[in-house]
């Protein structure tokens, strides 16, 4: 049996993530000695004889206990396809999981994850403000379904989590914490190991707190949860994993135990990730290292033309934190860069923030963010349009607000395409 652990190793060195992209899980004498992994377009596999299709399904529906050589066989597409193994095992890689599950979008892989885990009765606290889906999954759907979900505002940090978990004498029932660092779009960070210390002393034994963190901003080169001691990680790959703005995909990421319990509930929602998005992911996943680190290098160029520039009043980029920032110890504690997001606050209001959008030449007008083209757009009236007015100030999205995900142009391209935008303010 081929082990695909040893790929990590050379001797006793140790193979870096960005290296083992290229090979990790995958052998080309599998495929004819395709150096790269064939898409595995089917739906169904066929077995062998009629005995391996019925060890199969024991094993797939845990009728009776894995021997120690068996594996997990190929049954049918819903339930694993040799691609999606590829890429789940690459997946692992970045974050040091021991497993992880992919699916068709990041929502998918939030709603399967949080069906998963939580209960009529049980409490989601998450800190605001969070991506506009999650949000509404939060705030209109799963209290449908009996879940107590409480917001606590990411600027407030433990302070506000530790109120909202008092207030309603929720620390009991507390099953999951959900966070977003750092926060979209505002680049508030929150403080993982300080929730992770909050979930431990929270809960019931028969249901402890879980720490799910939406590491879509800077994963998985530039921020690694479960290390800090989170059960979960969730991703949009559709952003900068994907990395080119062409497809959508999600995953969820933890330990053996908990992915398990996942797969067994996308197994029935049927929210895994097709053959072709698999593969797609699979080949971007070569270059992600690359792509991040050179929009995070691009970033800095435009973030420092941005802060000195007299038409722009503020502006929200973990680079631009120093000693004495609320945020600077947490960024010291959990991040790795600064990664590629800046909103910017224009001089003026919506009006401004418009005119601005309405003259980029380059830079494209879109949502969306981590693909190769820098993209802007105006949070306040598009991905967070639907968090009432009062909300939305609070949590520091103003009218003058714009959002930009700086690609792998060169830098000063999007730089001269900013100071021409800019003359229209
Ligand atoms: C885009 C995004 C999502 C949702 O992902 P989809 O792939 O669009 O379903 C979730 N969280 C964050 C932080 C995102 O940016």
């Amino acid at each position: 049996m081929w082990d695909k652990t040893a790929k990590k190793r050379i001797g006793e060195h140790e193979v870096r993530p960005e290296s083992l992209m290229m090979s990790y899980g995958y052998a080309p004498q599998f495929s004819e000695g395709a150096v790269k992994p064939p898409i595995f377009q089917t739906s169904t596999f066929a077995f062998e004889s009629a005995e391996e299709g019925k060890a199969f399904f024991e094993i797939a529906y845990g009728l009776r206990e894995k021997g120690p050589r068996e594996e997990i066989g190929l049954i049918y597409s819903r339930l694993n396809n040799p691609g999606l193994e590829i890429l789940e095992d690459r997946l692992t890689i970045w974050d040091g999981a021991e497993a992880s599950a992919a699916f068709e979008s990041g929502m998918a892989a939030i709603n399967t994850t949080v069906f998963t885990f939580l209960r009529p009765g049980d409490v989601v606290v998450f800190s605001e403000p969070i991506y506009g889906g999650t949000e509404y999954l939060f705030h209109t759907i799963l209290p449908e379904f009996g879940i107590e979900t409480v917001g606590f505002s990411a600027r407030k940090g433990m302070e506000g989590l530790n109120r909202v978990l008092d207030e309603g004498d929720r620390r009991g029932r507390l099953r999951m914490i959900f966070l977003e660092t750092p926060a979209n779009p505002t680049n508030e960070l929150v403080d993982i190991q300080g929730c992770v210390e909050v979930a431990r002393a929270s809960g019931s034994e028969a249901r402890p707190a879980l720490v799910a963190v939406d590491n879509t901003f800077l994963g998985p080169v530039f921020q690694h949860p479960l290390k800090l001691g989170a059960d979960l990680v969730l991703y949009s790959l559709t952003k900068y994993v994907g990395g080119h703005s062409d497809l959508i995909a999600g995953a969820c990421l933890g330990s053996a135990e908990l992915i398990g319990q996942v797969k067994v509930t996308r197994t029935f929602f049927g929210s895994m990730a097709g053959p072709w998005t698999g593969w797609l992911l699979i080949r971007s996943m070569e270059t992600l290292k690359l792509r991040m680190t050179s929009q995070m290098k691009n970033a800095r160029h435009v973030a420092n033309f941005l802060t000195d520039h007299p038409k722009v009043a503020e502006v929200h980029y973990l680079g631009n934190l120093g000693e004495g920032d609320p945020g600077y110890e947490i960024y010291r504690k959990q991040c790795l860069s600064p990664g590629a997001m800046i909103s910017f606050e224009v001089v003026g209001g919506e009006a401004e923030a418009f005119r601005l959008l309405n003259a980029l030449k380059l830079v494209k007008l879109a949502v969306s963010l981590g693909g190769t083209e820098s993209l802007a757009e105006h949070p306040g009236t598009m991905t967070h349009s639907d968090i009432p007015p009062d909300d939305r100030l609070e949590m520091g999205i103003t009218p003058a607000m714009i959002r930009l995900s700086v690609g792998i142009e060169h830098p000063d391209d999007i730089i001269a395409d900013l100071a021409q935008a800019l003359e229209q303010v």
